[in-house]
């Protein structure tokens, strides 16, 4: 059984799927594509397209058996070909197939991949934002490797290039960030090492619920398993690391189970033992046991200390729809609750291009604008539209300024509901704290029939290929709903507030 780039790239997303696409329960793996799983590899594959067309002449080895291709990938490297494209290369129980193999001297080469992503990370969380990817970087560790062993590489580097066509410089000996010596190399020998035995069924391990499964062939089947067997990562934030620690160090594997916990107990055993229940503080413990009894016990949601939203004449439930495939702010949807009702507002770019996209925006800037200054409260769900205005405010400077942006976020009637109090104050009787589920819980329904936002993304696709109003509708209808959610939520937050008095 060999390992591939998708063994270590699947192990990164999820270890246990590693294990249970060889093992797990084949009838229960949902064989659809989920579209938007589908729609990103259709925008890979045209992407690809674009940079190959670019590139002058190649080695085309992308047809026939693994074993033909490898055999005319060998014969390439041996006469000195400069560039080959789809290659495969295999050595011991190691295959790939790098999108491209480039010679950089005489018997070298470097493996060089095609992502429709950005070739290093960004997004939501500044901590990491500018280092290089660990799914690419295995990827390119295990080409390496077996150029290497085919005795066809001596240095350690790939490059990646990337959704702007820039092609970065991938380094497997640097260390992986500031706080994380671990070099990208160690790494990805330490996860090969793991893969390897999950593949061949040396070791096995559990499924858990995890971010990365809404968009997982296995979902109905790990969540199953999850409830089933109670498992601890049912209880929102106690994700997989923190489930084996318990399960190791307190034998403890059921989420009732976390109810009868000697706190005090444990922090001394901490005390004496630094590698007991590593990682895991008293707080957290604390709140650990205080979600898994409001989970299994009370069953009712909290709030903690008491939350007094702003009072204005103008309320904002705000939500963006954004495709991240390329970077595209496509729809800032706006809920407004006034004394005189309440209205949705759109501004949608209905192609894509930057002009369409900055004016959607400058609309939406002028829409704030004209709002009674100090006198409208504006709440959105996470920290994605403050980085992702941040993005952009840099793109369309003549819109906003920076200044601007700031103020606005740092005015406190500009409220992250999920960062700035579900999170911070609340807690609920369900495994996920998304806006989904607690506007779900408090009663709350979207009008189509699977809301998602990666599928928001898939039909976006459709409507600039179709231009189909009815998809744009559907997509309006869809944010309208994630807003109004928003505000069922904010004004939920209130009502639990009454009742506890
Ligand atoms: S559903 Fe979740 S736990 Fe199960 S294999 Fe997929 S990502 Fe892993």
């Amino acid at each position: 059984m060999y390992i591939t780039a998708s063994t270590l790239y699947d192990y990164i997303q999820c270890p246990h799927k590693v294990w249970r696409d060889k093992y797990g329960p084949k009838d229960e793996k949902i064989e659809e594509t989920n579209p938007f799983v589908e729609l990103l590899w259709n925008k890979g594959v045209q992407h690809e397209e674009k940079v190959i067309r670019k590139l002058g002449d190649f080695l085309d080895l992308s047809d026939g058996t693994l074993e033909e291709r490898f055999e005319k990938t060998l014969a390439a490297m041996k006469s000195g070909m400069n560039l080959i494209y789809q290659g495969v290369i295999k050595a011991d129980n190691l295959l790939g197939i790098p999108d491209l193999l480039r010679k950089v001297s005489e018997g070298n080469y470097i493996p060089v991949d095609i992502k429709s992503g950005m070739a290093t990370e960004g997004g939501d969380d500044f901590e990491e934002e500018g280092k290089l990817k660990k799914h690419y970087a295995v990827q390119l560790c295990l080409y390496f490797e077996i150029l290497n062993r085919l005795g066809f590489s001596q240095q350690k580097i790939g490059k990646v290039i990337d959704v702007h066509e820039n092609e970065v410089l991938y380094e497997f000996d640097i260390p992986m960030g500031k706080r994380t010596p671990q070099s990208y190399w160690e790494f990805y020998e330490e996860i090969k090492q793991k893969s390897s035995l999950l593949i061949q069924n040396k070791d096995k391990n559990k499924p858990a619920m995890a971010g990365a499964c809404k968009l997982c062939p296995w979902y109905n089947s790990c969540k199953k398993w999850c409830e089933n067997t109670q498992d601890l990562t049912k209880v929102f934030y106690l994700g997989r690391s923190v489930r084996d620690k318990i399960n190791d160090d307190l034998g403890i594997d059921k989420v009732e189970e976390l109810l009868d916990l000697d706190v005090e107990e444990i922090i001394q055993k901490k005390k004496e033992d630094k590698s007991f229940m590593k990682g895991l503080g008293e707080k957290s413990l604390l709140k650990t046991i205080r979600r898994a009894e409001i989970l299994v016990k009370t069953k009712k949601p909290v709030v903690y200390e008491p939350i007094v939203f702003p009072k204005v004449s103008h309320e904002l439930f705000f939500d963006i729809e954004d495709d991240p495939t390329q970077e595209f702010v496509y729809l800032h949807g706006v809920y407004e609750r006034t004394a005189v009702g309440e209205r949705f507002l759109d501004f949608t770019a209905t192609e894509i291009s930057d002009e369409a996209e900055e004016d959607a925006w400058q609309r939406f800037w002028d829409y704030i604008r004209s709002l009674p200054q100090d006198d409208f409260s504006v709440y959105y769900y996470s920290a994605h539209e403050k980085t992702t205005y941040r993005r952009m405010q840099k793109k369309y400077p003549n819109v906003v300024s920076e200044q601007e942006l700031e103020v606005f976020f740092a005015n406190q009637n500009v409220i992250d509901l999920y960062t700035d109090v579900v999170l911070k104050n609340t807690d609920w009787p369900v495994g996920s704290y998304s806006l989904k589920a607690l506007a779900v819980y408090l009663g709350f329904n979207w009008r189509d029939e699977s809301p998602s936002g990666a599928l928001s993304i898939q039909w976006f696709n459709n409507y600039i290929d179709t231009k189909d109003p009815k998809i744009l509708e559907r997509i309006l209808l869809y944010n309208e709903d994630d807003c109004k959610a928003t505000m069922v939520l904010k004004d939920g937050i209130e009502k639990i507030q009454k009742n506890e008095r």
